[in-house]
């Protein structure tokens, strides 16, 4: 399936193309599930009516852990965000949320102790003790911040906690991946977008 190059996106008049490798009636029974319509309700109240656009991530990530009767946060951040990090934390905890923040170097790992190709005794990030970490603490929901590429699978490999993603990690494009989308497909399709 490439959903991506269709010419028809009959779906999205609520017709199916019949290329889904699933069963629509199964999935159609899954959304009947108490929990998922707890999720699918509150994740709806974020946009419905007129509302989307009008929250940033950070405030629907607030508002969603409301409306699921969340208690405590876990925010899993890079080191490098430390500072913003810092912020979310005392923001969340305004919004009445108790707050597990953990950084991505917890437990003073080195880079040659985690890496066997690597001969740097520099301290590392370490995204297996970062998710023990917050698994220890039982958040009812986890917050990614600029965990690094690689890292962040790890650590949701080992998670299996209600998880959300507030900042992805893109060094040169400010952490919004879609400038270096546009930047890359310029480059190798040789077309200038429009700004
Ligand atoms: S009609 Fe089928 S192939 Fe086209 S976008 Fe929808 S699901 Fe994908």
């Amino acid at each position: 399936m490439l959903c991506t190059h269709c010419k028809h996106h009959s779906c999205r008049q609520l017709e199916s193309c019949g290329a889904e490798a699933f069963d629509r009636e199964v999935v159609r029974k899954e959304y009947q599930d108490p929990a998922i319509q707890s999720a699918v309700q509150t994740a709806a109240q974020l946009v419905d009516n007129g509302r989307a656009g009008t929250l940033n991530r950070l405030q629907e990530i607030i508002e969603f852990a409301r409306g699921s009767d969340y208690q405590k946060i876990g925010l899993a951040y890079c080191y490098g965000m430390e500072a913003d990090a810092r912020k979310v934390t005392e923001l969340m905890r305004q919004s009445g949320f108790k707050v597990e923040a953990v950084s991505c170097t917890t437990g003073a790992i080195a880079q040659d102790e985690i890496n066997t190709a690597s001969s740097i005794h520099n301290v590392s990030c370490n995204p297996l003790g970062q998710a023990a970490q917050l698994q220890s603490t039982s958040p009812d929901l986890v917050v990614m911040m600029g965990l690094c590429m690689g890292h962040d699978i790890l650590f949701q490999q080992k998670l299996r906690i209600p998880m959300t993603t507030l900042v992805v990690k893109d060094r040169p494009n400010s952490h919004n991946p879609l400038l270096g989308i546009r930047d890359l497909y310029e480059q190798q399709v040789g077309l200038t977008l429009p700004r």
